[in-house]
């Protein structure tokens, strides 16, 4: 019922793994339903993000304001990088609070968001994180020996006619053949299988360059560079083709009236207790009772 799905990102296989019903709400109706009413309410509610996503949102976006800057011969002091994430981060929490206090109008619970302040400890957390990125001898060494940047987080890629959602941070470039693309992960430090497996991803599309991925564990920002080999992108680019298949597969499960029947529920309730959209979800009321109803109905 809705166009071939033909978008790869991380963001929508997470919430597919996660959740295939949650993954149909967000990539199926909440995307083609936005002139109606619950439509533009999933996408609303899909857009309220957790204070500490925003906070990790708020340091990627100081982290490429900082660079940019750097590159036309602007240091900022240790103090300004601290003022410049709070303030990022005060809007963002502002922008989230505006979203919610619109939620009422669809006169569903509003009790299953709340408007917050920002909170001291996420700002202290979040500021450390850029002062020591940006005070990290790598990255110096990086931004004084190469011309970084930014690459746009929209901007796509087509692999093997897919639209693919996963862009570095940076393109760093020294010369016309030392050309590097640089990630900063986020949620912590991964293993060597996740490191190689984001690398690999990165690479797709791109010939010979290196990938840089800082990424943040114990205080502390750790670095890995690699060269991606021709074998290990012909595997990823299989294993995004399977993605895309399945994905295919479920968003075809929904019915001609937007029934949402057959399209499963979460494995596990932990998938539920931060879930957005909750509040439509049979799954409020618990999670085994909704998928026994949505066995006896598909008997
Ligand atoms: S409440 Fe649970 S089952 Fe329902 S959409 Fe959210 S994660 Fe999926």
């Amino acid at each position: 019922m809705y166009p071939i799905q033909r978008t790869w990102s991380r963001t929508r296989i997470n919430l597919m793994q996660r959740c295939p019903r949650a993954f149909v709400l967000r990539y199926g109706i909440a995307a083609y339903a936005t002139n109606h009413p619950t439509g533009q309410m999933l996408k609303d509610s899909f857009e309220i993000q957790t204070p500490w996503i925003l906070m990790q949102m708020s340091i990627r976006e100081t982290i490429r304001d900082y660079v940019e800057d750097y590159q036309l011969g602007m240091k900022w002091s240790k103090n300004l990088i601290r003022l410049k994430f709070s303030q990022l981060f005060r809007y963002k929490i502002q922008d989230r609070n505006a979203i919610i206090k619109k939620l009422p109008k669809w006169k569903e619970p509003g009790s299953m968001f709340r408007t917050i302040k920002p909170e001291k400890h996420l700002e202290q957390i979040g500021s450390k994180r850029c002062v020591n990125l940006l005070e990290n001898d790598s990255f110096i060494h990086l931004l004084n020996t190469m011309s970084i940047k930014p690459i746009s987080p929209t901007k796509s890629k087509n692999i093997d006619g897919l639209k693919l959602y996963n862009s570095a941070d940076f393109l760093a470039q020294k010369g016309q053949n030392s050309i590097s693309l640089i990630r900063i992960n986020l949620f912590g430090i991964q293993s060597v299988d996740q490191i190689n497996y984001n690398a690999a991803l990165f690479s797709l599309g791109v010939k010979n360059q290196t990938i840089i991925q800082y990424s943040w564990k114990n205080g502390r920002w750790f670095i890995h560079r690699n060269t991606v080999c021709e074998k290990e992108k012909h595997s990823i680019r299989r294993l995004i083709r399977l993605d895309s298949i399945e994905m295919e597969r479920i968003l075809k499960l929904v019915g001609p009236k937007n029934n949402l029947e057959q399209v499963p529920f979460a494995d596990s309730s932990r998938a539920c207790t931060h879930c957005s959209v909750r509040f439509l979800c049979p799954a409020k009321d618990g999670l085994e009772e909704a998928k026994m109803e949505q066995m006896s109905l598909m008997c």
